[in-house]
């Protein structure tokens, strides 16, 4: 794993996916494809948590939580994903 901070990861994860975006949007040439994921490959910051949302008061929380750690109101257990996102350890 990475040695930088939760909150430069997540910084560092929302400006990779826009950067991807917009890759999307416009080609980029191959030496900049090629340099591009070689700098995700070397951040290495791995997939983003897995967060849901608090029915009772909305707040974000770690998916696996069984209580909201803003309201602690106890949650239900969420299924596994169906939007597609790979599960950890599904490989
Ligand atoms: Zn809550």
């Amino acid at each position: 794993m990475s040695n930088y901070t939760d909150g430069a990861v997540t910084k560092l994860r929302s400006i990779v996916a826009i950067i991807d975006q917009e890759i999307v949007q416009v080609p980029p040439t191959p030496a900049l494809r090629a340099a591009w994921a070689e700098l995700v490959e070397v951040l290495a910051l791995g997939p983003s948590p897995q967060t849901r949302e608090c029915p009772s008061c909305h707040g974000i929380g770690m998916r696996a939580a069984s209580r909201c750690g803003h309201c602690w109101a106890a949650l239900e257990p969420l299924p596994l994903l169906s939007d597609g996102t790979p599960l950890q350890g599904d490989a």
